[in-house]
């Protein structure tokens, strides 16, 4: 990788201004005009992304009056459109974030997805389907005055934020290819030529992010040993009065359940492979699928309890889809340069087991927002200091969280159901074989 410093001095340095006659300056409120806070100068914030991360930011901006842009490069993508991007679980910190950003869209979000962490939620056993281990979500939350643990489909998700933000401040087709600064502004760069000047530029352009890479160049991305299936139906589980979200765990794979509300359940199922791997081709009886995931889960959850079996066999085969799964190592030093900084998984991909990256990006949007806030007052200057101290407040607990996500993907994926076969010794369960051990 290298160096902060030298990249640093490279962007700067290289900044045109003589481009800058094609610029598209952020609207922004003019400072005089703001009563509330007198002479300071309003920041004009670009935001790359208009995933969780970069909408919660915007509508953070907006709402405190700041110049704010969102540059999404396919806005089909991010609403799902055609697809759907699995539930989302949103905690009960990143929902009390989301109240202090914008109750109205808090309540919102509440509406949209359903409350589970008042309902049983934890760890189960893949094949026999018992419990074994249950997660209290509800306590911490009442003892602490928060909202409770909830899921929301993604697209819902974000439909309510894009509508929210408005398409004055988002701006679709927009795919940030570059930018420049100088100790005045940072400009972005569209694929398309545009450019749009601000005071900072927050790269919320996700895992792959490309301000990420203009920043501190190509790095790679760790591959987590598991390729995940997520699928959607319309299915009301028996059980869905008790049970909110849980995790079959078995040898090297897992299915996470979860009611999202409306008559839904939505599930992720992981399974340990080589990356890149495809699904083998589709049969006569699955019409319109080119690639048969539906009968590959089958393969491989087809021994597994009911519960999944049945979520699985409920689901339409266009309504699964695929992905891989990485993360990358946690930057050790700040992950910005000057006026420009990385939020959510631009800056912290983690995997996601804890379901908690999302959540993480909404805590961040709030970090960012009080530092650049407590900027403001101290005097336009400080703007700088601000996204270090971002990163600095945020380093500690977005390292601890990717951390034990990284442990529990491992964990996850290692366990071995015990069964007891009389005084023999035990059955030991390992993916579809088992086989007799003594202990
Ligand atoms: C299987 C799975 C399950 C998960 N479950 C949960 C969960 O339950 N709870 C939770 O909190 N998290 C969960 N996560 C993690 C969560 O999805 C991410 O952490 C979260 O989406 C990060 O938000 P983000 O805004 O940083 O990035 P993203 O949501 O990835 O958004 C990035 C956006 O930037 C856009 N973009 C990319 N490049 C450019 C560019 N150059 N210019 C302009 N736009 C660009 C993309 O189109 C996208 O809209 C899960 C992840 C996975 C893989």
């Amino acid at each position: 990788m290298v160096s902060l410093q030298s990249h640093s001095s490279i962007r700067i340095t290289a900044l045109d201004l003589r481009r800058s006659k094609t610029l598209c300056a952020v609207r922004c409120k003019d400072p005089s005009s703001n009563e509330e806070k007198g002479d300071e100068k309003k920041q004009r914030i670009l935001i790359a992304g208009g995933g969780i991360g970069g909408l919660v930011l915007g509508l953070a901006a907006k709402n405190r009056g700041y110049g704010v842009k969102v540059f999404e490069r396919d806005l089909s993508a991010v609403r799902g459109e055609g697809r759907h991007r699995g539930p989302i679980q949103l905690s009960s910190s990143a929902l009390a974030v989301l109240q202090a950003i914008d109750e109205n869209v808090a309540k919102q979000i509440v509406e949209a997805g359903c409350v589970t962490g008042d309902r049983i939620n934890g760890l189960a056993d893949g094949i026999s389907g018992e419990w074994f281990t249950k997660f209290d979500l509800l306590t911490p939350a009442l003892k602490r005055g928060l909202p409770i643990t909830q899921t929301i489909c993604r697209m819902e998700l974000q439909n309510i934020l894009v509508n929210s933000i408005g398409f004055d401040i988002l701006t679709n087709n927009s795919k940030v290819v570059d930018f420049m600064q100088d100790s005045h502004k940072v400009i972005v760069i569209l694929e398309d030529g545009r450019q749009y000047e601000g005071d900072i530029l927050v790269g919320a352009d996700g895992m792959w992010s490309e301000v990420r890479t203009k920043l501190f160049g190509q790095q790679e991305a760790k591959y987590s040993g598991y390729t995940c299936y997520s699928g959607i139906t319309n299915f009301v589980p028996p059980y869905i009065d008790t049970v909110g979200y849980r995790v079959f765990i078995g040898f090297k794979q897992c299915f996470v359940a979860s009611d999202v509300g409306n008559g839904k359940m939505q599930w992720y199922a992981f399974n340990n492979q080589p990356p890149m791997t495809t699904d083998p081709p589709g049969g006569m009886s699955l019409i319109l699928c080119t690639t048969c995931k539906k009968q590959r889960l089958v393969e491989l959850f087809g021994h597994w309890c009911g519960e999944v079996i049945s979520l699985i066999s409920k689901t339409r085969e266009d309504m699964i889809l695929r992905r891989d799964v990485y993360d990358r190592d946690m930057m050790d030093e700040c992950w910005g340069i000057g006026r420009v900084t990385l939020l959510g998984d631009a800056a912290h991909p983690m995997q996601p087991n804890l379901g908690q990256g999302g959540c993480m990006a909404i805590e961040d949007c709030y970090q960012l927002i009080v530092e650049v806030d407590k900027a403001v007052k101290r005097g336009s200057d400080e703007i700088v200091t601000a996204l270090r101290s971002y990163e600095k407040k945020r380093r500690f607990r977005v390292s601890t969280v990717h951390a034990a996500s990284r442990m529990a993907s491992k964990m996850l994926g290692s366990y071995q159901p015990y069964i007891q076969v009389g005084s023999v010794g035990v059955k030991r369960e390992r993916g579809r074989q088992a086989f007799l051990t003594n202990v």
